[in-house]
Parts: structure tokens; sequence; C-alpha cells
């Protein structure tokens, strides 16, 4: 049976980063990814001819010296990828519909406290405390500040302030409220249950810069599986792990995958969805409690996605994405329950060089609810009901998207679209979320440790949403393995 040091489940951003610092550290690692390729959530797709992106349209702290640009050159992966800026003066458009008012949010912090304060002159201590709020998140956190010493209770948030009442605290008005929370449909949950620690980390990351990379997510995945190639790392793509061997002294001894084959190992690190582990583990190895709650852990919410085709790069979509704001909650927003006419659309769009095209991308939240229905069929071979259903819906959607952004409309073809159940297959995420668990107030997420010696978790659900957030889950991850000061250092070098 072969061996090695650590089998890494899940071949995502998380699951490769792990197999990288681990190989980087001299170990035999493989990655079993039950797709039959590498990164399904971010890869993304060509439809006639012109690529698209799925799970990385932008990133934050990717500028010079930001923590993902630290993080991609520990790694060796920042010469194998070229970066490309949004607009620095404006990479998110925010647009109240019932208004038309309209605001292009720059990079910067002071930027940011200038433009806003000039948006709301009345409004300027309040302002100020909530970019200095998040600037000392993250500042206070070692996974993105690496000149502080490394220190793990920093890393632990006690603050149980959610953003909501931070903002309740500083401003009454609402408008200047909604801008400095829209970010949550970066990370799918509502200001009323985000921590502000929570949203900070995300939010304050495309406050530092905002970037993609050149070819999308598919060129991201290009240099992983370079990187992955030249440090051995072996790869069973098309594999399940099925189920993980634990002895009778609750250690890890080994993974058997779809096809029956065994691998012997003494460290497995679980970076597929938590629900997943159940399955996979013996009926003893946790305690009836914990798996109750690995089990009723709430997902991040799904959506409607359109892809389009235009010959011509979009003027107001060039080095900025568009937030189309409806008005109501952000909690009727992200769960979807608004009618589909009101809620929030994200647009985006990517140049693809390949094909001289430009693709567009448009999101809107949407429940699993009714999509469940069909949730026993599988990719390709869906239902004629099914079939009817989505096209009827991705109809409705694509004539809101031209109602709304009537820009679109003479030069988008759209070719393609997704719903919550193609999400549910090629995010791997029981109910299509767009960014698997929720970290919210009233949800205790797993820790990295369990109770089983070996077996560690990491990933999207552990940390935070978002490819930082799964980075930096990684790191915290193979800290416990290998040593977090030792990476700390090793991190610093490139900060
Ligand atoms: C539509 C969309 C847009 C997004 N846009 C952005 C964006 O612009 N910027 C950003 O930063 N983030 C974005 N995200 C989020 C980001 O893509 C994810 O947070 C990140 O890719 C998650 O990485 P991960 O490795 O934690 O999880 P995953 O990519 O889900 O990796 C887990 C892997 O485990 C595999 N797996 C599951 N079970 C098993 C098993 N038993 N055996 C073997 N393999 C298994 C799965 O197939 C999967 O590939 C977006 C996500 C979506 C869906």
């Amino acid at each position: 049976m072969p061996y090695y040091d650590h089998v890494v489940v899940g071949g995502g951003v998380a699951g490769m980063t792990v197999a990288m610092i681990l190989a980087m550290k001299g170990s035999q690692v493989t990655i079993i990814e039950s797709f039959p390729f590498l990164s399904p959530t971010v890869r993304g797709f060509r439809r006639k001819g012109v690529l698209f992106d799925t799970g990385l349209h932008y990133v934050g702290g990717l500028g010079d010296g930001h923590p993902l640009d630290v993080y991609f050159k520990h790694l060796g992966i920042s010469d194998l990828i070229q970066k490309k800026a949004y607009n620095p003066n404006g990479f998110d458009r925010f647009i109240f519909e019932e208004t038309e008012a309209s605001y292009d949010i720059p990079c910067g912090f002071n930027k940011l406290t200038s433009r806003f304060t000039n948006w709301f002159p009345n409004e300027g201590k309040a302002i100020e405390r909530y970019f200095t709020a998040i600037q000392q998140a993250l500042d206070a956190s070692p996974f993105l500040n690496f000149s502080m010493d490394f220190d793990l209770e920093s890393a632990i948030h006690n603050d149980t302030t959610t953003l909501e009442d931070f903002l309740a605290c500083i401003t009454e008005n609402e408008e200047l409220k909604t801008l400095l929370c829209y970010q949550n449909l970066l990370y799918g949950v509502p200001p009323a249950e985000v921590l502000l620690i929570t949203h900070a980390l995300v939010a304050g990351s495309y406050y530092m810069s905002a970037h993609t990379v050149e070819g999308g997510g598919n060129a991201l995945v290009k240099a992983y599986e370079k990187r992955l190639k030249k440090l051995g790392v072996d790869c069973f793509c098309g594999n399940r792990v099925e189920s993980i061997q634990i002895s009778d002294t609750r250690e890890v001894e080994g993974v058997t995958l779809s096809t029956g084959k065994k691998l012997s190992t003494r460290s497995c690190i679980w970076t597929a969805h938590p629900h997943g582990l159940i399955k996979a583990t013996p009926d003893s190895a946790f305690r009836p409690a914990f798996k109750k709650r690995l089990a009723t852990l709430e997902d991040t919410t799904s959506a409607l996605m359109l892809f389009g085709i235009s010959e011509h790069p979009i003027s107001s979509l060039n080095g900025r994405n568009i937030f189309l704001w409806p008005g109501g909650s952000f909690d009727d927003n992200l769960n979807g329950r608004s009618d589909q006419g009101e809620s929030i659309i994200y647009l985006s769009s990517a140049y693809d060089k390949k094909s001289k095209k430009t693709a567009i991308t448009a999101i809107m939240p949407q429940p699993y609810g009714p999509y469940a229905q069909w949730k026993d069929s599988e990719r390709s071979k869906r239902p004629t009901d099914y079939i009817e259903y989505k096209k009827t819906a991705l109809e409705k959607f694509k004539q809101e998207v031209f109602r709304r952004a009537p820009e679109l409309q003479e030069s988008v073809e759209f070719v393609d679209g997704a719903t919550p159940l193609t999400l549910r297959d090629y995010c791997a995420t029981p109910t299509g979320s767009l960014y698997g668990l929720q970290h919210s107030v009233s949800q205790f997420n797993p820790a990295p440790i369990t109770k089983v010696t070996g077996l560690t978790l990491a990933g999207q659900g552990i940390v935070a949403p978002g490819i930082l957030g799964a980075i930096i889950s990684a790191y915290l991850t193979c800290g416990i393995l290998v040593g977090h000061d030792h990476l700390h250092k090793e991190l610093r070098q490139y900060a």
C-alpha cells in the first residue's frame, strides 16, 4: 500500500496550498480530488471559445507587499502569474437604483476616507471610526500583518460586535451604512449576522488593493499545477476519499478512495466541505454532539449566474465590478428572498486575450430550496422539467439584467447560465452555496484541530471565505503541522 506523509482531501485552493507548503518542507504529499481536475470552483470554463471565470473574479490584498502577494511569493507562484489591477480609483461601482446615486469605491485607506467624507460631509467621524476599525483588525491579524511577532492568540477573535451593531453605533445614515457593508455579497452573510472582525478581514483586503490574474482563475490554477508538479506532489483527480481509517486509539491510519485504492498515512488534511467528514469517518471517531454540530452547520446562499459574450469591452465594466442595489434589507437580498426584480445583481467582466472577446458574468443570490426537488439528478443528465425551469429562471434573470443595466443590451449575448444545482455540483457544497459555511455569530464552525490525531481541517469553512480566506486557512493548518513561527518567519522575508 503506498505511504504518504500527508494525504490532502480536496484539490481546491486550500488543498493545493496545503499540499504545496508541506511538499516545500520535504514531505511526500498527495492530493485526492473527486472532480476529474483540480479546483473546479476556480478553474472556469470556455463557451463559444471565450473563457469565463467562476470562483475568482477579483481578489483583495494582491498589491505589492500585501498579504496575498506575500503568500503567492512564498508558494513560488507569483512568477507564474501576471497580476492585473482593477481600477484603483473605483474597483467597485455601487449603484442605488431607487435614487440612481452611484459610488465608485477606490483602493487605499486615505483615498477611501477622503472620498467617503466628500460624499457624506456630515459623517466624517463615523467614516474615520469605520476605516480605523478595519485597519486595526487587519493590523492585529498575524496572517495579514507579517511585521508583528506571531502569536496565535491574536488570531482568535474575542470581540463579538456584529457589523450591524458597530454601524448603528457610529451613524444613522442608511445610505452610508449600506455602502460600508455591501461587501457582504463577497462572504454571503448579512450585517446583523457577521462579526465586524470577519467583515474587516474580507472587505479590508479589497480596500488595500483589488486585482485579478491575467487569464483569470484558469491561469491561477495552472500556476498551482505547475508548482505542484515541480514539488513532486501526486494528484489523484476523479477520485473521492470515501473513508478515513482511524485506529481504536483515535489515530489516522489511511484513506480509501472511490476506486477501492487504499493509501497509508498518519496525516490527513480535510479541505472539502466539513459535512463530508461525517460519512467519511467511522461512527466512533467523533462524539455524537460534534457530528450533530457538523450536520447542522449552515451554508452561505447560492446564486443564479449568467455568462455572456461581448465583441468589445464594456466601458462601465472596464477595471471594475458593478453592484446594482434595489434597496431592501441585506438579509432578503443575500438570501434571495426578494422577488427576482428586487435582488442585488453583481456584474463583472474579463477580457479574454485568446478569443479577443469580453466575458460578462452576472450573479444574483438565489436559494437552493426550489432546486432541491432535482437533487438526485446528475450533471448533464438533468430531467426535462428541470431544464425548463432553469431556462425560465435564466430568461427572467436575463431580462432583469438588461432592464437594470441597459448598456449591456446592445452588445452582450448571454450564452450559458448556472443555477444553485450547477453550483452544488461544480463547487461541491451540499446546497450550491457560493462560499461554503457561513461565518456568522450564530454558528460555531469547526477548528482546524480535531479529536482524532492526524486529522486536521482547512478550507473556506474554517477561517474565512474567498481565495485569501482559503489560503490563510491552509497556512493556519500547516502552521499546526510544521510550526507557526517557522512559517511566519519565512513569510516575513517577502513582506
Ligand atoms: C460563483 C463564485 C464566485 C466567487 N468569486 C470569488 C471572487 O471573486 N474572489 C474570491 O476571493 N473568492 C470568490 N469565490 C470564493 C472562492 O472561489 C472560494 O472561497 C474558494 O475557491 C474555496 O476554496 P476551497 O479550497 O476552500 O474549497 P473548494 O474549492 O470547494 O475545494 C474543495 C474540493 O474538495 C473536493 N472534494 C469534496 N469532497 C471530496 C472527497 N470526499 N474526496 C476528494 N475530494 C473532495 C471538491 O470537489 C472541491 O474541489 C467565489 C465562489 C463562487 C462559487
